[in-house]
């Protein structure tokens, strides 16, 4: 019996020495690694194609980014093509040193080849002009369209993917270097009126130094008489649809029809006497000749958008020994 308590009692304090030493380990390990946290702390070491490229504490949210970049591309650049991912290895490290998320990036994104995306402008078919944007493309189109450049037909833009980033211009100066001027056969404007002479049979609503005035044609008003930023106008821009046959605003005698120089395209100018002219500019057909005399009323022209005007309309100007008065003076009040 006796020996058996001694057994027993022998295990026990074999048991706590064992625990004591346990618990020391324990103890120790708290401390090192206590210890160790303090110095050190887990990093990820990156290297690319098996050159070390940086440190990073958070590998998926670098990564992410390197993603996400090389997939959607920014501004120009359409994407990226890398042919090695960039390796991650955990360790141990001291806590100074620095990691570069930045660095590790930017390195990745010259390790590629970038291809950009950008816009040509093409000119039969050939490539002239670049800009960044779509929106930057068509509106040189569209312009051009507008303007009535004589290329428009040769013109067109397309999306460019290339590893080279070309020079970007600025839509204007593409604008004015493709810009061609429409050019008007003058022989062309004079035409037989078909119909009957007289156009206009409306009293005169009112008198230029005796002289009366009627409309030569009914339309909207676009552009009144006065100052402009680019000289003065000289006239009001009455627009209406090409064709309208434009009466004279008053008897007298044509003193020019033709192709005026100045920018009123296919232009009549008729002299009422009393130092009374009016002048009808734009036209896209011309019905008398110089020296022709004509009746209030009388079809002269027809209406167009030839010399510098942007859309079909009557310039009409009345002038007074050679001075543009405000034809709202007198008509279309
Ligand atoms: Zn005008």
């Amino acid at each position: 019996m006796l020996k058996i308590l001694k057994g027993i009692k022998s295990i026990f304090v074999h048991i706590r020495s064992s625990l004591k030493f346990i618990f020391l380990i324990i103890i120790a390990t708290v401390l090192i690694v206590g210890m160790i946290s303090l110095v050190y702390r887990p990093m990820y070491s990156v290297t690319l194609d098996g050159e070390f490229i940086g440190y990073t504490t958070n590998k998926s949210k670098l990564q992410k980014r390197i993603n996400e970049y090389l997939e959607n591309g920014d501004g120009n650049i359409a994407f990226i093509d890398v042919e090695k991912l960039p390796e991650y290895s955990l360790c141990l490290l001291k806590k100074d040193n620095q990691t570069n998320d930045d660095e590790i990036f930017e390195k990745i994104k010259n390790s590629g080849t970038t291809y950009y995306e950008y816009y040509a402008i093409l000119e039969k078919s050939k490539e002239k002009y670049y800009v960044s944007t779509k929106k930057d493309a068509e509106d040189v189109i569209n312009k051009l369209k507008e303007k009535k450049s004589t290329n428009i037909n040769d013109l067109a833009y397309s999306q460019i993917h290339s590893t080279e980033l070309k020079e970007f211009k600025d839509t204007d100066s593409i604008i004015t270097a493709l810009y061609e001027k429409p050019k008007v056969v003058i022989a062309s404007a004079y035409a037989t009126y078909s119909g009957e002479r007289i156009v206009s049979n409306a009293t005169p609503s009112a008198q230029v130094l005796g002289i009366g005035l009627i409309k030569p044609v009914s339309g909207i008003i676009t552009s009144r008489f006065g100052i402009r930023s680019s000289g003065s106008h000289k006239g009001l821009d009455i627009a209406t649809s090409t064709g309208t046959t434009v009466a004279a605003a008053a008897s007298g005698t044509v003193t020019f029809s033709g192709w005026d120089t100045y920018g009123l395209g296919n232009c009549i100018k008729i002299s009422h006497g009393n130092g009374v002219t009016t002048v009808y500019g734009h036209c896209s057909k011309l019905y008398v000749t110089s020296g022709q005399k004509v009746s209030a009323g009388e079809a002269i022209a027809a209406v167009g958008s030839t010399g510098n005007s942007t859309g079909p309309h009557l310039h009409l100007e009345i002038r007074v020994n050679g001075v543009a008065q405000n034809p709202q003076l007198y008509l279309y009040k």
